[in-house]
């Protein structure tokens, strides 16, 4: 499952082909995918200019001059692949090994600029939702989300306050979308390794009595944000079932400390990695460098 890294490296991608420009027509191929995709979306998105591609946590957000936003996210599997002029590019910067495939491209973005844009979905848990502008912070998807990780509002003070008191791991309080969006298993596993803490510590002992952050928030904050740039910048992790498109973007895997490395070589103290199981999702720790 994409991650934030993940995600924005399919923005980055993306927005130089939507960014400013008119949707001139869009060809829905299969409607059922997590959510339905709705009857007017076609009528509500054609002619519509893109004037900004975000994103919020996992989700990227297209910005319509008409005052929708369209929400998508990518779900397992889900990816985008960029064409001119009816040449398909290779700028599918998270691609999925089936997606070559075309009986599960769904839904295809014709551009004013000769661009197309195809999202493409072998599992369909992925999903395109419009909202009016005005109603996005209402919107039930984004609502219970807390703050984005690389914003300047997440600071060891914040995640100390949602971490206190809390009964849960840290594994588990990091995973949790309403204590810091957009990390998922990866991200969590490789910037505890950075901050040294193991997953299994209780999250409320990075806060003292009072829910102040100590040292530990510090270093997890500054983790957090440090690993997520890294992916970023190496253009998000090729994962398991994932293949980059071309050869220029994607290798953050190569730079895993701890994920997916059970029984080889700690990068730090040369033991060996473990794995356990925590709320059914592997954790991967190095034993004696983590306390
Ligand atoms: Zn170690």
């Amino acid at each position: 499952m994409p991650e934030l890294p993940e995600v924005e490296t399919v923005r980055r991608g993306l927005a130089p082909a939507m960014e400013g420009v008119r949707i001139n027509e869009v060809d829905v191929r299969h409607r059922g995918l997590r959510w339905p995709i709705v009857r007017d979306f076609e009528k509500r998105l054609q002619g519509k200019t893109v004037e900004g591609l975000g994103r919020r946590a996992k989700y990227l957000l297209a910005d319509l001059s008409s005052g929708d936003v369209l929400i998508m996210h990518l779900g397992m599997s889900g990816s985008f692949r960029v064409g001119h002029d009816g040449r398909e590019g290779k700028l599918a910067k998270y691609h999925h090994e089936k997606s070559k495939s075309t009986t599960h491209d769904h839904v295809v973005f014709h551009m004013s600029n000769g661009a197309t844009i195809t999202f493409n979905d072998p599992r369909r848990f992925g999903s395109m939702k419009l909202v009016p502008r005005i109603k996005l912070e209402q919107e039930p998807l984004l609502r219970a989300l807390g703050p984005e990780p690389l914003g300047n509002e997440f600071d060891a003070a914040m995640l100390a306050a949602a971490c206190a008191g809390k009964k849960t791991s840290l594994k588990a309080a990091l995973s949790d979308q309403r204590v810091v969006a957009g990390l998922g298993n990866i991200y969590v596993c490789e910037a505890l390794f950075r901050a040294r803490l193991l997953p299994k510590r209780l999250a409320s002992t990075i806060a003292d009595r009072n829910g102040k952050p100590n040292e530990r928030a510090e270093k997890l904050v500054d983790a957090i944000k440090a690993v997520l740039k890294d992916a970023i910048e190496a253009g998000g992790s090729s994962l398991r079932d994932h293949r980059r498109a071309d050869g220029s973007l994607g290798d953050f895997q190569h730079n895993f400390q701890v994920y997916d490395r059970e029984g080889q070589p700690c990068p730090n103290c040369k033991g060996k990695i473990k794995r356990i199981v925590q709320v059914g999702r592997s954790t991967f720790y190095c034993p004696s460098c983590q306390k």
